[in-house]
Protein backbone atom coordinates (compact mmCIF):
# COMPACT_ATOMS: atom_id res chain seq x y z
CA UNK A 1 0.00 0.00 0.00
CA UNK A 2 2.60 2.52 0.68
CA UNK A 3 4.53 1.47 -2.79
CA UNK A 4 0.97 2.53 -4.29
CA UNK A 5 0.74 5.58 -2.37
CA UNK A 6 4.48 6.90 -3.17
CA UNK A 7 3.64 5.92 -6.93
CA UNK A 8 0.41 7.39 -7.25
CA UNK A 9 1.24 10.83 -4.74
CA UNK A 10 4.93 11.67 -5.59
CA UNK A 11 6.24 13.36 -3.00
CA UNK A 12 4.51 11.88 0.12
CA UNK A 13 6.45 10.57 3.09
CA UNK A 14 5.87 7.26 5.05
CA UNK A 15 5.83 7.68 9.19
CA UNK A 16 4.89 4.18 11.01
CA UNK A 17 2.81 1.76 9.07
CA UNK A 18 2.13 -1.62 11.73
CA UNK A 19 -0.01 -4.39 11.73
CA UNK A 20 -2.87 -3.96 14.27
CA UNK A 21 -5.51 -6.20 16.17
CA UNK A 22 -7.85 -6.11 13.19
CA UNK A 23 -6.01 -5.16 10.18
CA UNK A 24 -3.19 -2.62 9.06
CA UNK A 25 -2.54 1.01 8.98
CA UNK A 26 0.19 3.31 7.40
CA UNK A 27 0.35 6.79 8.17
CA UNK A 28 1.38 9.04 5.35
CA UNK A 29 2.40 13.02 4.91
CA UNK A 30 0.57 13.59 1.66
CA UNK A 31 -0.13 16.89 0.61
CA UNK A 32 -3.08 15.97 -1.19
CA UNK A 33 -5.79 15.19 1.33
CA UNK A 34 -7.21 11.70 0.38
CA UNK A 35 -10.63 10.34 -0.18
CA UNK A 36 -12.90 7.58 -0.44
CA UNK A 37 -12.08 8.02 -4.57
CA UNK A 38 -8.14 7.99 -3.86
CA UNK A 39 -8.34 4.93 -1.51
CA UNK A 40 -9.78 3.21 -4.85
CA UNK A 41 -7.04 4.31 -6.85
CA UNK A 42 -4.93 2.86 -4.24
CA UNK A 43 -6.28 -0.60 -4.26
CA UNK A 44 -5.88 -0.59 -8.05
CA UNK A 45 -2.57 0.25 -7.91
CA UNK A 46 -1.75 -2.58 -5.05
CA UNK A 47 -3.35 -4.79 -7.53
CA UNK A 48 -1.01 -4.11 -10.42
CA UNK A 49 1.87 -4.58 -7.58
CA UNK A 50 0.63 -7.57 -6.68
CA UNK A 51 -0.03 -9.11 -10.06
CA UNK A 52 3.85 -8.19 -11.25
CA UNK A 53 4.87 -10.71 -8.11
CA UNK A 54 7.68 -9.20 -6.91
CA UNK A 55 9.74 -10.44 -4.34
CA UNK A 56 10.13 -9.09 -1.57
CA UNK A 57 14.52 -8.69 -0.17
CA UNK A 58 15.69 -8.52 2.90
CA UNK A 59 18.90 -5.96 3.70
CA UNK A 60 20.72 -5.71 6.95
CA UNK A 61 22.35 -2.05 6.88
CA UNK A 62 25.02 -0.21 8.91
CA UNK A 63 22.91 2.23 10.58
CA UNK A 64 25.01 5.40 8.76
CA UNK A 65 24.31 3.83 5.55
CA UNK A 66 20.24 3.28 6.69
CA UNK A 67 20.13 7.06 7.67
CA UNK A 68 22.32 8.24 3.97
CA UNK A 69 19.73 6.26 2.00
CA UNK A 70 16.11 7.50 3.94
CA UNK A 71 17.63 10.94 3.45
CA UNK A 72 18.14 10.62 0.34
CA UNK A 73 14.93 9.64 -0.23
CA UNK A 74 13.70 12.12 2.31
CA UNK A 75 11.98 10.01 4.09
CA UNK A 76 12.65 12.34 6.99
CA UNK A 77 10.07 10.31 9.87
CA UNK A 78 12.34 7.38 8.83
CA UNK A 79 15.00 8.94 9.64
CA UNK A 80 13.96 10.35 13.01
CA UNK A 81 13.12 6.44 13.85
CA UNK A 82 16.67 4.73 12.73
CA UNK A 83 17.95 7.57 15.21
CA UNK A 84 15.95 6.11 18.06
CA UNK A 85 16.40 2.81 17.01
CA UNK A 86 19.16 0.39 18.95
CA UNK A 87 22.17 -1.41 17.64
CA UNK A 88 24.56 -1.46 14.82
CA UNK A 89 22.17 -2.63 11.95
CA UNK A 90 18.72 -1.65 10.68
CA UNK A 91 16.93 -3.91 8.26
CA UNK A 92 14.92 -2.36 5.11
CA UNK A 93 12.77 -4.57 2.86
CA UNK A 94 12.99 -4.02 -1.06
CA UNK A 95 10.60 -4.91 -3.72
CA UNK A 96 10.78 -3.34 -7.22
CA UNK A 97 12.21 0.12 -6.73
CA UNK A 98 10.34 0.60 -3.42
CA UNK A 99 12.51 0.77 0.00
CA UNK A 100 11.19 0.44 3.56
CA UNK A 101 12.41 0.52 6.95
CA UNK A 102 11.12 -2.82 8.64
CA UNK A 103 12.00 -5.47 11.16
CA UNK A 104 10.12 -7.91 8.92
CA UNK A 105 9.12 -10.83 8.61
CA UNK A 106 7.74 -10.15 4.92
CA UNK A 107 5.91 -12.25 2.30
CA UNK A 108 8.36 -14.41 -0.17
CA UNK A 109 6.47 -11.53 -2.59
CA UNK A 110 4.14 -9.32 -3.21
CA UNK A 111 2.12 -12.37 -5.20
CA UNK A 112 1.23 -13.77 -1.90
CA UNK A 113 -1.35 -11.35 -1.24
CA UNK A 114 -4.68 -12.69 -2.08
CA UNK A 115 -7.32 -10.58 -0.67
CA UNK A 116 -7.59 -7.25 0.50
CA UNK A 117 -9.32 -4.03 0.94
CA UNK A 118 -8.48 -0.23 2.34
CA UNK A 119 -11.19 0.75 4.70
CA UNK A 120 -10.95 4.46 5.83
CA UNK A 121 -8.44 6.96 5.82
CA UNK A 122 -8.36 9.55 9.49
CA UNK A 123 -5.83 12.29 10.64
CA UNK A 124 -3.29 11.05 13.11
CA UNK A 125 -0.77 13.04 14.72
CA UNK A 126 2.77 12.08 14.44
CA UNK A 127 3.32 10.21 17.78
CA UNK A 128 0.05 10.75 18.65
CA UNK A 129 0.79 14.18 19.62
CA UNK A 130 -1.32 16.99 18.91
CA UNK A 131 1.85 19.30 18.63
CA UNK A 132 2.64 17.61 16.13
CA UNK A 133 2.32 17.69 12.41
CA UNK A 134 -1.64 15.61 11.58
CA UNK A 135 -0.96 13.05 9.04
CA UNK A 136 -3.15 10.74 7.59
CA UNK A 137 -3.85 6.81 8.37
CA UNK A 138 -5.32 4.75 5.84
CA UNK A 139 -6.31 1.35 7.47
CA UNK A 140 -6.90 -1.55 6.03
CA UNK A 141 -7.75 -5.52 6.15
CA UNK A 142 -5.73 -8.38 4.05
CA UNK A 143 -6.80 -11.95 4.37
CA UNK A 144 -5.76 -15.26 2.90
CA UNK A 145 -8.66 -15.95 0.76
CA UNK A 146 -11.60 -13.43 -0.74
CA UNK A 147 -14.00 -15.72 1.37
CA UNK A 148 -12.67 -14.70 4.56
CA UNK A 149 -12.29 -11.22 3.42
CA UNK A 150 -15.94 -10.72 2.67
CA UNK A 151 -16.81 -12.51 5.78
CA UNK A 152 -14.91 -9.79 7.93
CA UNK A 153 -16.68 -7.45 5.49
CA UNK A 154 -20.21 -8.37 6.37
CA UNK A 155 -18.97 -8.31 10.06
CA UNK A 156 -17.97 -4.34 10.26
CA UNK A 157 -21.62 -3.79 7.97
CA UNK A 158 -23.00 -5.26 11.03
CA UNK A 159 -20.55 -3.18 13.89
CA UNK A 160 -21.45 -0.29 12.00
CA UNK A 161 -24.88 -0.67 12.29
CA UNK A 162 -24.68 -1.39 16.06
CA UNK A 163 -22.60 1.65 16.89
CA UNK A 164 -23.90 2.97 19.99
CA UNK A 165 -23.33 6.56 18.65
CA UNK A 166 -25.67 6.09 16.00
CA UNK A 167 -28.42 3.86 17.40
CA UNK A 168 -28.35 6.30 20.58
CA UNK A 169 -29.52 8.90 18.25
CA UNK A 170 -32.23 6.89 16.17
CA UNK A 171 -33.17 5.74 19.40
CA UNK A 172 -33.34 9.05 21.08
CA UNK A 173 -31.27 7.62 24.18
CA UNK A 174 -28.16 10.29 24.75
CA UNK A 175 -26.39 13.09 23.28
CA UNK A 176 -23.25 14.52 23.51
CA UNK A 177 -23.56 18.48 23.22
CA UNK A 178 -20.58 20.56 21.92
CA UNK A 179 -22.22 23.60 23.67
CA UNK A 180 -21.82 21.30 27.31
CA UNK A 181 -18.23 20.31 26.39
CA UNK A 182 -16.67 17.10 24.86
CA UNK A 183 -17.02 13.80 26.81
CA UNK A 184 -20.13 14.55 29.12
CA UNK A 185 -22.88 12.80 28.90
CA UNK A 186 -26.56 13.94 28.56
CA UNK A 187 -29.02 11.09 29.12
CA UNK A 188 -32.01 11.79 27.55
CA UNK A 189 -35.47 10.15 29.25
CA UNK A 190 -35.27 7.04 27.44
CA UNK A 191 -31.78 6.49 27.70
CA UNK A 192 -32.10 7.52 31.36
CA UNK A 193 -35.10 5.12 31.54
CA UNK A 194 -32.95 1.94 31.10
CA UNK A 195 -30.16 3.66 33.34
CA UNK A 196 -32.96 4.09 36.20
CA UNK A 197 -33.90 0.06 35.92
CA UNK A 198 -30.14 -0.61 35.68
CA UNK A 199 -29.73 1.48 39.21
CA UNK A 200 -32.71 0.25 40.50
CA UNK A 201 -31.51 -3.42 39.93
CA UNK A 202 -27.95 -2.18 41.17
CA UNK A 203 -29.15 -1.13 44.49
CA UNK A 204 -31.40 -3.93 45.39
CA UNK A 205 -28.41 -6.53 44.64
CA UNK A 206 -26.03 -4.73 46.42
CA UNK A 207 -28.30 -4.45 49.85
CA UNK A 208 -29.25 -8.41 49.16
CA UNK A 209 -25.17 -9.05 49.01
CA UNK A 210 -24.64 -7.02 52.47
CA UNK A 211 -22.87 -3.85 50.81
CA UNK A 212 -24.22 -0.51 52.54
CA UNK A 213 -25.15 2.46 49.84
CA UNK A 214 -22.73 6.09 50.15
CA UNK A 215 -23.20 8.97 48.70
CA UNK A 216 -20.30 10.96 48.81
CA UNK A 217 -19.21 15.13 47.22
CA UNK A 218 -17.89 15.74 44.08
CA UNK A 219 -15.41 17.28 44.74
CA UNK A 220 -12.69 17.37 47.91
CA UNK A 221 -9.73 19.72 49.40
CA UNK A 222 -6.41 19.66 46.90
CA UNK A 223 -4.59 18.27 50.16
CA UNK A 224 -6.75 14.76 50.35
CA UNK A 225 -5.41 14.45 46.58
CA UNK A 226 -2.00 14.70 47.90
CA UNK A 227 -2.50 12.53 50.80
CA UNK A 228 -3.56 9.63 49.18
CA UNK A 229 -0.54 9.69 46.87
CA UNK A 230 -3.52 11.01 43.25
CA UNK A 231 -1.46 13.84 42.99
CA UNK A 232 1.54 12.02 42.59
CA UNK A 233 0.47 9.08 40.19
CA UNK A 234 -2.72 10.46 38.43
CA UNK A 235 -2.48 14.13 38.18
CA UNK A 236 -2.10 13.79 34.14
CA UNK A 237 -5.92 12.68 34.70
CA UNK A 238 -6.82 15.43 36.85
CA UNK A 239 -8.43 18.84 36.48
CA UNK A 240 -6.92 21.80 37.74
CA UNK A 241 -8.16 22.89 41.01
CA UNK A 242 -10.17 25.54 41.86
CA UNK A 243 -10.21 27.95 44.61
CA UNK A 244 -12.68 28.67 47.38
CA UNK A 245 -12.14 31.06 50.18
CA UNK A 246 -8.34 30.67 49.91
CA UNK A 247 -8.41 26.63 49.78
CA UNK A 248 -7.55 24.65 46.84
CA UNK A 249 -10.59 22.14 45.81
CA UNK A 250 -10.29 19.21 43.30
CA UNK A 251 -13.00 17.41 41.31
CA UNK A 252 -12.88 13.83 42.14
CA UNK A 253 -11.38 11.30 39.55
CA UNK A 254 -11.53 8.70 42.02
CA UNK A 255 -14.38 7.57 45.04
CA UNK A 256 -12.26 5.83 47.01
CA UNK A 257 -10.79 8.46 49.64
CA UNK A 258 -14.17 9.56 50.64
CA UNK A 259 -15.19 5.77 51.33
CA UNK A 260 -12.25 5.81 53.50
CA UNK A 261 -13.36 9.24 55.32
CA UNK A 262 -16.60 7.11 56.20
CA UNK A 263 -14.71 4.32 57.60
CA UNK A 264 -12.70 6.65 59.56
CA UNK A 265 -15.66 7.84 61.07
CA UNK A 266 -15.81 6.04 63.79
CA UNK A 267 -14.03 3.74 65.83
CA UNK A 268 -13.85 0.24 63.62
CA UNK A 269 -13.57 -3.19 65.40
CA UNK A 270 -12.65 -6.64 64.18
CA UNK A 271 -16.78 -7.45 64.45
CA UNK A 272 -17.93 -4.96 62.32
CA UNK A 273 -15.89 -6.29 59.07
CA UNK A 274 -16.21 -7.00 56.83
CA UNK A 275 -18.02 -3.64 55.78
CA UNK A 276 -18.79 -2.94 52.14
CA UNK A 277 -19.49 0.37 50.60
CA UNK A 278 -21.02 1.04 47.50
CA UNK A 279 -21.69 4.25 45.31
CA UNK A 280 -22.61 5.11 41.77
CA UNK A 281 -19.78 7.48 41.89
CA UNK A 282 -19.62 10.21 39.24
CA UNK A 283 -16.23 10.75 38.61
CA UNK A 284 -14.64 13.05 36.07
CA UNK A 285 -11.06 12.59 34.73
CA UNK A 286 -8.86 13.96 31.90
CA UNK A 287 -9.26 12.21 28.62
CA UNK A 288 -7.23 13.68 25.38
CA UNK A 289 -10.34 14.97 23.06
CA UNK A 290 -8.79 12.96 20.15
CA UNK A 291 -9.26 9.87 22.07
CA UNK A 292 -12.91 10.08 23.42
CA UNK A 293 -15.16 8.12 22.17
CA UNK A 294 -18.95 8.32 22.15
CA UNK A 295 -20.33 6.44 25.58
CA UNK A 296 -17.30 4.48 25.71
CA UNK A 297 -14.51 6.83 26.21
CA UNK A 298 -15.67 9.97 28.41
CA UNK A 299 -14.95 12.16 30.92
CA UNK A 300 -17.27 12.40 33.19
CA UNK A 301 -18.66 8.80 34.19
CA UNK A 302 -20.67 7.11 36.95
CA UNK A 303 -18.64 4.32 38.32
CA UNK A 304 -20.90 1.07 40.25
CA UNK A 305 -17.59 1.39 42.77
CA UNK A 306 -17.68 -0.32 46.15
CA UNK A 307 -14.56 -0.31 48.45
CA UNK A 308 -14.46 -3.89 50.88
CA UNK A 309 -12.29 -3.21 53.99
CA UNK A 310 -11.61 -6.82 55.91
CA UNK A 311 -9.38 -8.48 57.95
CA UNK A 312 -6.75 -10.45 56.14
CA UNK A 313 -8.44 -13.81 56.60
CA UNK A 314 -11.59 -12.48 55.12
CA UNK A 315 -9.62 -11.65 51.76
CA UNK A 316 -10.01 -15.09 50.44
CA UNK A 317 -13.78 -15.12 50.51
CA UNK A 318 -14.31 -11.12 49.73
CA UNK A 319 -13.17 -11.99 46.96
CA UNK A 320 -14.75 -15.45 45.68
CA UNK A 321 -17.72 -13.24 46.91
CA UNK A 322 -17.08 -10.30 44.54
CA UNK A 323 -16.33 -12.87 42.05
CA UNK A 324 -19.58 -14.53 41.92
CA UNK A 325 -21.54 -11.20 42.48
CA UNK A 326 -20.06 -9.95 39.88
CA UNK A 327 -20.93 -13.12 37.18
CA UNK A 328 -24.54 -12.69 38.31
CA UNK A 329 -24.43 -9.20 37.89
CA UNK A 330 -23.06 -9.54 34.12
CA UNK A 331 -25.25 -12.78 33.44
CA UNK A 332 -28.35 -10.76 34.28
CA UNK A 333 -27.70 -8.70 31.35
CA UNK A 334 -26.67 -11.13 29.30
CA UNK A 335 -23.27 -11.51 28.90
CA UNK A 336 -22.57 -15.24 29.02
CA UNK A 337 -18.76 -15.21 27.88
CA UNK A 338 -15.49 -13.61 29.61
CA UNK A 339 -12.04 -12.91 29.31
CA UNK A 340 -10.26 -13.14 33.13
CA UNK A 341 -7.41 -11.53 33.64
CA UNK A 342 -5.14 -11.60 36.50
CA UNK A 343 -2.05 -9.21 37.01
CA UNK A 344 0.62 -9.53 39.26
CA UNK A 345 3.35 -7.86 40.77
CA UNK A 346 4.59 -5.09 39.14
CA UNK A 347 8.26 -3.56 39.17
CA UNK A 348 7.44 -0.60 41.34
CA UNK A 349 5.19 -1.87 44.21
CA UNK A 350 4.09 -0.67 47.43
CA UNK A 351 3.12 -2.92 50.55
CA UNK A 352 5.16 -6.48 51.32
CA UNK A 353 6.01 -9.39 49.10
CA UNK A 354 4.43 -11.35 52.06
CA UNK A 355 1.17 -9.41 51.27
CA UNK A 356 1.46 -9.20 47.54
CA UNK A 357 1.67 -13.24 47.83
CA UNK A 358 -1.37 -13.85 49.64
CA UNK A 359 -3.49 -11.25 48.09
CA UNK A 360 -2.58 -12.53 44.25
CA UNK A 361 -2.98 -16.43 45.67
CA UNK A 362 -6.98 -14.58 47.11
CA UNK A 363 -7.30 -13.76 43.67
CA UNK A 364 -6.21 -17.01 42.19
CA UNK A 365 -8.33 -19.57 44.69
CA UNK A 366 -11.70 -17.60 44.07
CA UNK A 367 -11.22 -18.07 40.48
CA UNK A 368 -10.26 -21.37 40.23
CA UNK A 369 -12.77 -22.24 43.11
CA UNK A 370 -15.18 -21.26 40.69
CA UNK A 371 -13.47 -23.10 37.99
CA UNK A 372 -12.97 -19.94 35.82
CA UNK A 373 -10.52 -20.40 33.55
CA UNK A 374 -7.79 -16.90 33.31
CA UNK A 375 -4.87 -15.80 32.28
CA UNK A 376 -2.04 -14.34 33.85
CA UNK A 377 -0.87 -11.16 32.76
CA UNK A 378 2.23 -10.79 34.58
CA UNK A 379 3.60 -7.90 36.43
CA UNK A 380 0.35 -6.03 35.12
CA UNK A 381 -0.92 -5.17 38.63
CA UNK A 382 -1.35 -1.95 40.37
CA UNK A 383 1.47 -0.09 41.90
CA UNK A 384 -1.11 -1.15 45.41
CA UNK A 385 -2.29 -4.54 44.87
CA UNK A 386 -2.86 -7.15 42.14
CA UNK A 387 -5.93 -7.59 40.35
CA UNK A 388 -8.78 -9.59 38.55
CA UNK A 389 -9.99 -7.72 35.15
CA UNK A 390 -13.24 -9.29 33.30
CA UNK A 391 -13.44 -9.05 29.75
CA UNK A 392 -17.15 -9.73 28.78
CA UNK A 393 -17.49 -11.40 25.11
CA UNK A 394 -20.60 -9.29 23.05
CA UNK A 395 -23.06 -10.61 20.75
CA UNK A 396 -20.33 -10.20 18.19
CA UNK A 397 -17.36 -11.43 20.19
CA UNK A 398 -15.97 -8.51 20.40
CA UNK A 399 -14.17 -8.00 24.06
CA UNK A 400 -15.03 -4.90 26.58
CA UNK A 401 -13.59 -4.53 29.73
CA UNK A 402 -15.84 -4.11 32.44
CA UNK A 403 -15.16 -5.15 35.63
CA UNK A 404 -11.96 -4.81 37.66
CA UNK A 405 -11.38 -6.17 41.45
CA UNK A 406 -8.53 -5.26 43.28
CA UNK A 407 -6.62 -5.49 46.52
CA UNK A 408 -5.12 -2.12 47.55
CA UNK A 409 -2.25 -2.10 50.22
CA UNK A 410 -1.36 1.84 49.62
CA UNK A 411 -4.57 3.44 50.52
CA UNK A 412 -5.28 2.38 54.17
CA UNK A 413 -1.70 2.90 54.69
CA UNK A 414 -1.72 6.42 53.50
CA UNK A 415 -5.15 7.29 54.85
CA UNK A 416 -3.77 5.47 57.98
CA UNK A 417 -6.89 3.65 59.01
CA UNK A 418 -6.96 0.58 61.34
CA UNK A 419 -9.59 -1.11 63.45
CA UNK A 420 -9.54 -3.12 66.54
CA UNK A 421 -8.50 -6.54 67.18
CA UNK A 422 -9.97 -9.11 69.48
CA UNK A 423 -6.71 -8.50 71.55
CA UNK A 424 -7.31 -4.77 71.70
CA UNK A 425 -4.60 -3.79 69.33
CA UNK A 426 -4.86 -1.85 66.03
CA UNK A 427 -4.36 -3.65 62.62
CA UNK A 428 -4.19 -2.11 59.41
CA UNK A 429 -7.71 -3.38 57.12
CA UNK A 430 -7.14 -4.90 53.83
CA UNK A 431 -9.20 -2.99 51.23
CA UNK A 432 -10.61 -4.01 47.89
CA UNK A 433 -12.02 -2.25 45.34
CA UNK A 434 -14.04 -3.14 42.86
CA UNK A 435 -16.63 -2.28 39.77
CA UNK A 436 -18.40 -4.32 37.75
CA UNK A 437 -19.86 -2.55 35.40
CA UNK A 438 -17.16 -0.19 35.74
CA UNK A 439 -19.19 2.76 34.36
CA UNK A 440 -22.89 2.97 33.53
CA UNK A 441 -21.63 5.27 30.29
CA UNK A 442 -19.64 3.00 28.95
CA UNK A 443 -21.52 -0.33 30.08
CA UNK A 444 -24.71 1.16 28.55
CA UNK A 445 -22.62 1.65 25.15
CA UNK A 446 -21.76 -1.69 25.61
CA UNK A 447 -25.52 -2.65 26.29
CA UNK A 448 -26.71 -0.74 23.53
CA UNK A 449 -24.00 -2.92 20.86
CA UNK A 450 -24.73 -6.07 21.91
CA UNK A 451 -27.92 -5.86 21.86
CA UNK A 452 -28.50 -3.72 18.81
CA UNK A 453 -30.52 -1.18 20.39
CA UNK A 454 -33.24 -4.26 20.79
CA UNK A 455 -33.08 -4.77 24.69
CA UNK A 456 -34.85 -7.25 26.60
CA UNK A 457 -38.04 -6.13 28.31
CA UNK A 458 -36.70 -5.86 31.75
CA UNK A 459 -34.53 -2.81 30.24
CA UNK A 460 -36.57 -1.27 27.55
CA UNK A 461 -37.29 2.00 28.17
CA UNK A 462 -40.82 1.70 26.94
CA UNK A 463 -41.83 -1.78 27.04
CA UNK A 464 -45.38 -1.77 25.41
CA UNK A 465 -47.16 0.94 22.90
CA UNK A 466 -50.61 1.00 22.41
CA UNK A 467 -51.46 1.26 18.58
CA UNK A 468 -55.14 3.06 17.98
CA UNK A 469 -56.24 1.89 14.82
CA UNK A 470 -58.74 4.98 14.34
CA UNK A 471 -59.30 8.12 16.65
CA UNK A 472 -62.20 6.23 17.85
CA UNK A 473 -60.22 3.73 19.28
CA UNK A 474 -57.86 6.43 21.15
CA UNK A 475 -60.51 6.51 24.52
CA UNK A 476 -60.05 2.94 25.33
CA UNK A 477 -56.06 3.28 24.37
CA UNK A 478 -56.15 5.30 27.54
CA UNK A 479 -57.63 2.83 29.66
CA UNK A 480 -55.42 -0.08 28.64
CA UNK A 481 -52.15 2.62 29.44
CA UNK A 482 -53.65 3.53 32.86
CA UNK A 483 -53.80 -0.36 33.73
CA UNK A 484 -50.18 -0.74 32.37
CA UNK A 485 -48.65 2.38 34.05
CA UNK A 486 -50.38 1.25 37.29
CA UNK A 487 -48.99 -1.72 36.96
CA UNK A 488 -45.71 -0.61 36.94
CA UNK A 489 -45.17 -1.43 33.42
CA UNK A 490 -43.35 1.71 30.84
CA UNK A 491 -46.38 2.12 28.36
CA UNK A 492 -46.75 4.97 26.01
CA UNK A 493 -49.48 5.22 23.42
CA UNK A 494 -49.46 6.54 20.06
CA UNK A 495 -52.48 9.03 19.71
CA UNK A 496 -51.09 10.50 16.41
CA UNK A 497 -53.93 10.74 13.32
CA UNK A 498 -51.43 8.21 11.36
CA UNK A 499 -52.37 4.98 9.66
CA UNK A 500 -51.75 1.50 11.77
CA UNK A 501 -48.90 0.46 9.47
CA UNK A 502 -47.02 3.50 9.75
CA UNK A 503 -47.37 3.33 13.94
CA UNK A 504 -46.31 0.00 13.66
CA UNK A 505 -43.29 0.75 11.53
CA UNK A 506 -42.45 3.42 14.11
CA UNK A 507 -42.45 1.23 17.16
CA UNK A 508 -40.83 -1.05 15.25
CA UNK A 509 -37.78 1.43 14.78
CA UNK A 510 -37.57 2.35 18.49
CA UNK A 511 -37.22 -1.80 18.79
CA UNK A 512 -40.22 -1.55 21.41
CA UNK A 513 -40.57 -5.22 22.61
CA UNK A 514 -44.69 -5.12 22.41
CA UNK A 515 -47.07 -2.98 20.41
CA UNK A 516 -50.63 -3.63 21.64
CA UNK A 517 -52.73 -2.42 18.77
CA UNK A 518 -56.57 -1.62 19.88
CA UNK A 519 -59.45 -1.40 17.09
CA UNK A 520 -63.21 -1.84 17.32
CA UNK A 521 -62.81 -5.67 18.38
CA UNK A 522 -60.45 -4.74 20.87
CA UNK A 523 -62.32 -2.59 22.47
CA UNK A 524 -65.53 -4.11 22.49
CA UNK A 525 -63.90 -7.04 24.49
CA UNK A 526 -61.85 -4.87 26.70
CA UNK A 527 -58.45 -6.92 24.85
CA UNK A 528 -55.55 -5.51 23.14
CA UNK A 529 -53.89 -7.50 19.93
CA UNK A 530 -50.26 -8.27 20.95
CA UNK A 531 -47.74 -7.94 18.42
CA UNK A 532 -43.89 -8.40 19.06
CA UNK A 533 -41.10 -6.62 17.81
CA UNK A 534 -40.36 -8.72 15.68
CA UNK A 535 -43.46 -9.06 13.59
CA UNK A 536 -44.47 -12.02 15.40
CA UNK A 537 -48.56 -12.45 16.51
CA UNK A 538 -49.35 -12.95 20.09
CA UNK A 539 -52.69 -12.83 19.47
CA UNK A 540 -55.52 -11.17 21.53
CA UNK A 541 -55.52 -11.48 25.07
CA UNK A 542 -57.53 -9.34 28.31
CA UNK A 543 -55.55 -6.84 29.53
CA UNK A 544 -55.44 -8.52 33.23
CA UNK A 545 -53.60 -11.74 31.12
CA UNK A 546 -51.58 -9.02 29.18
CA UNK A 547 -50.06 -7.33 32.72
CA UNK A 548 -49.57 -10.59 33.93
CA UNK A 549 -47.75 -11.81 31.01
CA UNK A 550 -45.20 -8.71 30.82
CA UNK A 551 -44.75 -8.99 34.14
CA UNK A 552 -43.71 -12.68 34.41
CA UNK A 553 -40.73 -11.94 31.28
CA UNK A 554 -39.65 -8.98 32.92
CA UNK A 555 -39.32 -10.65 36.28
CA UNK A 556 -37.05 -13.09 34.43
CA UNK A 557 -35.43 -10.30 32.76
CA UNK A 558 -35.01 -12.39 29.96
ZN1 LIG B 1 -11.41 2.71 44.73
Amino acid sequence: MAHAVKELYPGTRLAIGPAIADGFYYDVDCNRSLTEDDLQRIEKKMEEIIRADRPFVRRELPRAEALKLFQQLGETYKVELINELDGETVTVYEEGDFVDLCRGPHLKSTGEVRAFKLLSVAGAYWRGDERNKMLQRIYGVSFPTEEALRKHLEFLEEVKKRDHRRLGKELDLFSLSDDIGAGLVLWHPRGAAVRRVIESFWLDEHYKAGYEILYTPHMAKLGLWETTGHLDFYRENMYSPMEVEGTDYEIKPMNCPFHVSVFKSSLRSYRNLPLRYAELGTVYRYERSGVLHGLLRVRGFTQDDAHIFCTEEQIDNEVLKVLEFTIFILRTFGFTDYDIYLSTRPDKYVGTDEGWEKATNALRKALHHRGLRHEIDPGEGVFYGPKIDIKVRDSLGRQWQCSTIQVDFNLPERLDISYRGPDSRDYRPIMIHRALMGSLERFFGVLIEHYSGAFPLWLSPVQASILPIAERHIEYGRIVLNSLKESGIRADLDDANEKIGYKIRKATMLKTPYMCIIGDRESANNTVNLRKRTGENAGEMSIEKLISFLKEEIKNRR
